[in-house]
């Protein structure tokens, strides 16, 4: 199934990208919950965690790391931030090409 962010990834519309390499793409959401907050997606599209396998076990690693890399590149690793995917419709995920929440700048509530 095609999502928004096949068509990020292939340029059909445009997105504010943080960050690129071979294995995924990072950019700025759309309707912000804090006052930084990345989506970090990969290139491969995977539909919803449950999808996910030992395949993709690197790829996952990636994405963790390079959420925490952009964390820092954006100032907000020292005062904290939140890494959050969201699966299914219980999980609050409307995108079904998985993607994790990257958001600081401000303090969560536990
Ligand atoms: P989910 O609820 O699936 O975990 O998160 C999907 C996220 O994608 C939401 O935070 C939403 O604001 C963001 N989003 C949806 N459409 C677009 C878009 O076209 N561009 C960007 N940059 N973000 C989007």
């Amino acid at each position: 199934m095609t999502t928004i962010f096949d068509k990020i990834i292939s340029r059909e519309i445009p997105a504010d990208i943080v960050y690129e390499d071979d294995l995924v793409l990072a950019f700025k959401d759309i309707a912000p919950k804090a006052p930084v907050h990345y989506l970090i997606i990969p290139k491969q599209p995977i539909a919803t965690l449950n999808d996910a396998n030992t395949e993709h076990q690197a790829l996952l690693g990636h994405m963790m790391l390079t959420a925490a890399q952009l964390a820092k590149q954006s100032g907000v690793a020292e005062g904290g931030y939140r890494v959050q995917m969201n699966c299914n419709p219980d999980g609050g995920q409307v995108v079904y090409h998985i993607h994790l929440h990257m958001m600081g700048g401000k303090a969560f509530s536990a």
